[in-house]
């Protein structure tokens, strides 16, 4: 009897699929509508007030005050860089930042750049074995000395969710700006920019089934601003550049569509990712949940399968059909654990094993019950070429007491 395939795609905070309504309305803007939105003339007016209408729902979602908090960028990274360099521009005579251990490389990589090269001490907040925040260690890094606090909203790893509301109120009183890279929330979890402390946000349109290249940055209103993009006049001289209008009409569609799914992402998605998370944990011993399972975005599920790699178990779920992704980065051949399963201190014996599964709320029933099924023979398998492993169960000798 031959076994059926199917195409599972569960690495949506690597990507989400261009919802096709998303994509009906970008496409007349290509080639019917495609004037230049800063045109006097009628084919740019028609797509001005398409941006402007993009602009009004990115800001309904995350409940902002006035539309023009929101400036379009490229993306989660453009915005990142933009928001952590404005305040550091205007504020001189900080020279400190503050940020976590798991930030995304969008965050984490200029940080290490600013300390490096321009001489910023950055305070580098870690995190416990299930990659909370050390807020003790956040609050004695506040000084008037910190020009900016840079905390992620989610962690596209684990899911974990960082306090940042609370977090940027303890900033205030210093001085401090509070940014968060909010790319892996934005979409999945209500937002009230209104009533919060945080002075600027990003998000990404790709996470959130907009096209790829199309992000904003939430820049709230009396927050004093330096562009990172000099030029023409665009995004109220915030953001030069000709606008990237069909991508800015596709992330207003997927914010709308966002908006209508938030409480199905909420219940369902949620439901199929304890669906799929119990039955791997049933079914597969040597297993267990990195992160905070209490405070988590309701898709993440990251599970550490002890004493096989990551890359293996990926490429024989990918030969099911299952597209899932590693906390584990090939670099110069040896495979190292992510920075962010580093910083949270996961046993040596299952650092290299961490695999994502990520759902949107394209994925069904069916396809879980399909992953569920198809994980335990593909541990099994493994399992029985792990040179850590004997039969059933670990060998003694791949116990390291430094871990226990
Ligand atoms: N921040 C986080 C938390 C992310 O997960 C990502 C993308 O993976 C980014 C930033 C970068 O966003 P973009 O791909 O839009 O530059």
């Amino acid at each position: 009897m031959s076994e059926e395939i199917k195409a599972v795609y569960l690495d949506n905070n690597a990507t989400t699929r261009c919802d096709p309504l998303i994509v009906q309305e970008m496409l007349p803007f290509f080639s019917e509508q495609f004037g230049n939105p800063s045109s006097i003339h009628s084919f740019g007016g028609q797509v001005g007030a398409k941006v402007r209408e993009a602009r009004a729902k990115v800001a309904e979602l995350l409940g902002a005050e006035h539309d023009s908090e929101i400036v379009f960028t490229s993306g989660g990274t453009e915005s990142d860089n933009a928001a952590i360099l404005s305040a550091l521009d205007l504020n001189p005579d900080r020279k400190e930042i503050i940020t976590s251990a798991v930030e995304h490389p969008a965050v984490l990589a200029l940080c290490e750049y600013l300390q490096k090269h321009r001489g910023y001490t950055v305070h580098i907040i870690p995190v416990d074995k299930k990659g909370r925040l050390d807020i003790a260690a956040y609050k004695a890094a506040l000084s008037d000395r910190v020009a900016v606090a840079s905390i992620m909203y989610a962690n596209n790893e684990t899911g974990t969710l960082f306090p940042v509301e609370g977090l940027a109120e303890l900033a205030k009183p210093y001085g401090i700006l509070f940014h968060t890279d909010a790319v892996q929330a934005v979409g999945k979890l209500p937002l009230d920019m209104k009533n919060s402390d945080i002075d600027m946000l990003s998000l990404s349109g790709h996470k959130l089934h907009a096209p790829k290249g199309i992000g904003a940055l939430y820049i709230k209103r009396g927050v004093r601003f330096r562009p990172l993009i000099r030029g023409g006049h665009q995004e109220r001289e915030r953001r030069a550049g000709t606008e990237n209008t069909t991508g800015i009409i596709g992330l207003g569609k997927a914010c709308e569509l966002a908006m209508t799914f938030m409480d199905h992402e909420n219940v369902e998605v949620k439901r199929l990712r304890d669906k799929l998370e119990a039955g791997i944990l049933a079914s597969v011993g040597h297993c267990f949940v990195t992160g905070d399972t209490v405070n988590r975005l309701p898709n993440t599920c990251n599970i550490a399968f002890e004493y096989i790699e990551g890359e293996a178990i990926l490429l024989f779920l990918n030969r099911m059909g299952i597209a899932a992704s590693s906390g584990s980065a090939c670099t110069s051949g040896s495979l190292e654990p992510s920075h962010v399963l580093r910083a949270m201190d996961i046993p040596f014996t299952a650092a290299h094993s961490a695999t994502r599964f990520s759902l949107s709320r394209e994925t069904t029933e069916d396809e879980i019950d399909y992953v569920i099924s198809k994980v335990p023979e593909i541990i099994s398998k493994l399992r029985a070429l792990s040179p850590y492993w004997d039969g059933d169960k670990p060998r003694a000798d791949a116990f390291n007491p430094e871990y226990a």
